[in-house]
């Protein structure tokens, strides 16, 4: 912890007004700040109501709750402070205009406040990522994996296998050492490759997860798409319960792909709307209809939608269930379906009849997709990435054998080591800081 860092401040809760906003401060000011609008401090991490006034003035700004949590026993690991206020426009700002006077404090930058917990050792990368996670997540299945990242879910685990790793080098470079000595015990590299081929196997393992984490993390995508006029908009708006695409009796007005964020029982899903899927010559058109087909092309699933009264087509090779709509128009019984792969519905956009059940069906099928025998531990590409390295480095020596070169066996479990630092950001993380940090907000 640097000591001739600024103190930071900013406000951690949300938009304003509101029944309390809440100010932190970190850094080593901290305990000065609370003391100039205090004019006291608090005993550490007990809730005190005190009176807060401009500093140099008697002029009160608010009273609050003030709680004071001296480092590195605080969630930055610096001296930090929080200022529950009433949560009124002028009464944040006049609190925050006040700790702007005070010397070397300044408005935090989004997430400062993380970085610091990160660079003092309270949170390891893939914990900072669980954070930015947990306030991103829309539905119970996020919010809960993405409390398990923050607790360390991978990250203890790659610390661990780190720590093995380093065992497992320090036998081998045992056995280098020796060998000045003329005989090369294999009795030193042998257990050093029996623990790198145990953590491939581990690591191989939280590999083989189906993509369920960073799938349950940016959602299931879900593409509604059809024939123009099929009642794919209304059938979205049904859904959404709101004017989220346009509905209109033309062919061809949704233009472009709207999307919009489901909760089915807890699993997010992104629900598209594609354009009208058609030729035309329309250029604007069928640039719409491009963007249609390439976001339908990537979906989880497509929801093809047809006038059940025109039966018309499929939705070719992707994993499609074919909803039949406008039921309520439909004459007569309906008539047999031919033979289809995915699943079928009838519904009706317009009067809601059938939805439901649709939409049962879209959460059980999300559900299948999300749940697994074991809790993923990969939530990212990162995460991936550095489990691959690190695998195919341990692989590499794993095939150099019992009878092979102990320096190159060393140096590949040395790299593998090395990909679990950057994992878990102990070494070489500068060039990923800014993007992981990017995704904070001010306050957090
Ligand atoms: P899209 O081009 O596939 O998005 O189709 P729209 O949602 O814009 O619907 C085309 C027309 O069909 C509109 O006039 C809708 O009001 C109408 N429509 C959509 N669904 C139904 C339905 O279930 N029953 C009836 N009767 N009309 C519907």
């Amino acid at each position: 912890m640097t000591n001739d860092r600024d103190t930071i401040f900013a406000l951690s809760s949300g938009a304003l007004p509101a029944a309390i906003g809440v100010v932190r401060i970190s850094g080593p000011q901290a305990r000065h700040c609370v003391e100039a609008l205090a004019r006291r401090c608090p005993e550490p991490r007990r809730a005190t109501l005190v009176r807060l006034r401009s500093p140099g003035s008697e002029l009160v700004l608010d009273e609050a709750l003030v709680l004071w949590f001296p480092g590195p026993r605080s969630e930055t690991g610096e001296d930090m402070a929080e200022l529950q206020l009433h949560g009124g426009r002028a009464v944040v700002a006049a609190v925050l205009r006040a700790l702007g006077q005070i010397p070397h404090c300044r408005p935090a930058e989004p997430g400062e406040f993380t970085r610091r917990a990160f660079e003092n050792g309270r949170l390891d990368l893939t914990a900072v990522e669980g954070l930015a996670d947990l306030i991103g997540a829309e539905t119970e299945a996020q919010r809960e994996q993405a409390f398990r990242q923050l607790k360390g879910a991978l990250g203890q685990r790659a610390v661990t296998w780190r720590q093995r790793l380093v065992e497992a080098i320090a036998l081998v470079e045992a056995g280098i050492d020796f060998s000045d000595e003329g005989d090369v015990p294999d009795t030193l590299l042998v257990p050093a490759l029996d623990l790198a081929k145990e953590l491939l196997g581990e690591m191989t393992a939280a590999l083989a997860d189906g993509r369920r984490g960073e799938r349950l993390r940016d959602g299931l995508v879900m593409a509604i798409a059809g024939p123009p006029n099929a009642g794919k908009s209304s059938l979205l708006n049904r859904i959404a319960r709101r004017e989220a695409a346009i509905v209109s009796p033309y062919a061809g007005t949704t233009r472009d792909v709207i999307e919009v964020h489901l909760d089915l029982d807890g699993y997010p899903v992104t629900l598209l709307d594609t354009a009208g899927i058609r030729e035309t010559s329309d250029p604007v058109e069928w640039e719409g209809v491009r963007r249609a087909r390439e976001r339908a092309q990537a979906a989880d699933l497509v929801l093809w939608v047809v006038d059940a009264a025109q039966d018309e087509g499929s939705a070719g090779a992707t994993t499609a269930w074919i909803i039949r709509n406008k039921i309520d128009l439909a004459e007569g019984e309906a008539r047999k379906d031919a033979p289809e792969t995915g699943r079928s519905f009838r519904i009706s956009a317009l009067t809601g009849a059938g939805v439901d059940e649709l939409l049962d069906a879209l959460a059980e099928h999300a559900a299948g997709v999300f749940t697994g025998t074991e809790a993923t531990l990969v939530t990212r590409e990162r995460h991936r990435r550095a489990l691959e390295e690190a695998s195919a480095a341990l692989a590499r020596a794993l095939a150099e054998g019992p009878t092979g070169r102990e320096d190159i066996v060393a140096e590949e479990l040395r790299l593998a080591a090395r990909d679990l630092g950057r994992l878990i950001g102990t070494v070489d993380v500068e060039d990923v800081l800014d993007v992981i940090f990017r995704d904070f907000c001010i306050g957090k």
